[in-house]
């Protein structure tokens, strides 16, 4: 009998309800045969434990469990930054474009993860800056902000999202429309961007801390951190209409904001790929964060360093392979509120019925 490829052994219990799972301290696992599937290594160790006789194998701490084109996954992180669109990927990869959505959502949902397993712990110990970064979902009728907080080293601390009213100058057939649209699925919540402003600056910056934040003017954000209690935010803001160059505060977000232009199809001016969902969005966001953070160094030219290491969070620029490496739990990090809604892909679409949830205590 041909042995199965040696995976290293279960470093937990996976059930996030056993006592094994966030302590290992003193667990001990049965191997139980094998299985075997399509995709290689073919034969595949089973597990059980038993402490709360749940069965599991070695593919339950892999990034790509319960994948049937498992190979696939670290090239559509390449390509979901690389500006394609899901049926172009698909048609490269001779898959359909479920499949690359699939591995899209789980890419997604790991990145979130990741951020949160290897961000830096406590607050940030350099100036923040904010920004809102317009895109929209299911059509130009609402548009979203994507809200970014980026350090001056380039690590993108955290992003959420705020629905918007459609604005600017609409034509009287559009307004017509707007209203139609606003009567049959109401209407964005005015205070989305002061909500959401709250939530982002709260996560990053927690209690106790304090903070050197910039931003632009816009009116939402002094009355989201009049609302944060026991920090000590100091806040500047820029007027937008000034040069965009490295010496200004806002250089870090700016710069985030014209790299998510340029590696995002669904970010394009005037595109048909275009989210569909904000939660949507949102993940592709999650990759993209880690690939700022981790992947990409901080300066093209000079090669140096990632933000991640500028942080001191790892000592070398990480490939694809090494954020693939291990599957991450939500139920042993303790996630945001924030963060748990969008890793379970509970952010709703106006427009569009309820999308699929994502239930991770089903998921090994
Ligand atoms: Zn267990």
């Amino acid at each position: 009998m041909p042995r199965a490829a040696s995976a290293p052994p279960p470093p937990f219990c996976p059930n996030p309800s056993c006592k094994y799972h966030r302590n290992p301290k003193g667990w001990r696992f049965k191997k139980k045969g094998f299985y075997e599937r399509e995709a290689r290594p073919r034969r595949i160790q089973r597990y059980r434990c038993p402490h709360c006789r749940r069965s599991f194998s070695s593919q339950t701490f892999s990034t790509t469990y319960w994948l049937r084109r498992p190979e696939l996954l670290s090239t559509i992180f390449h390509r979901v930054l690389a500006c394609s669109a899901y049926r172009q990927i698909a048609s490269e990869l001779d898959v359909s474009h479920t499949t690359v959505l699939g591995q899209a959502q789980r890419l997604g949902r790991h990145c979130l993860l990741f951020q949160e397993r290897h961000g830096p712990k406590g607050p940030p110990k350099e100036p923040l800056a904010l920004d809102g970064f317009r895109s929209f979902e299911a059509g130009q009728y609402w548009p979203f902000d994507a809200n970014l907080l980026v350090g001056a080293s380039h690590f993108v601390y955290g992003f959420n999202e705020a629905e918007l009213r459609r604005s600017g100058t609409l034509t009287k057939g559009q307004r017509r429309k707007r209203e139609k649209l606003e009567e049959r699925h109401g209407r964005p919540d005015p205070q989305a961007t002061r909500k959401a402003v709250e939530e982002l600056v709260g996560r990053v910056v927690p209690g106790g801390s304090r903070a050197e934040l910039w931003s632009d003017q816009h009116p939402a954000y002094p009355r989201a951190l009049a609302r944060l209690r026991g920090r000590r935010i100091q806040h500047s803001t820029v007027s937008s209409r000034q040069s965009r160059t490295a010496r200004n505060p806002l250089f870090p977000v700016n710069l985030a904001d014209l790299l998510l232009r340029h590696t995002g199809a669904h970010h394009k001016r005037e595109t048909i790929a275009f989210s569909k969902r904000r939660q949507g969005a949102m993940y592709r966001l999650a990759i993209w964060q880690v690939w700022r953070n981790w992947l990409k160094w901080t300066s093209e030219r000079r090669r140096e360093r990632t933000p991640a290491q500028a942080l001191g969070l790892v000592g070398r620029r990480l490939r694809v392979r090494d954020v693939l490496a291990e599957r991450l739990f939500p139920s042993r990090l303790g996630l945001a509120p924030w963060v748990a809604r969008c890793y379970a892909g509970a952010i709703p679409t106006r427009c569009l019925p309820q999308g699929r949830r994502f239930d991770a205590k089903l998921a090994f």
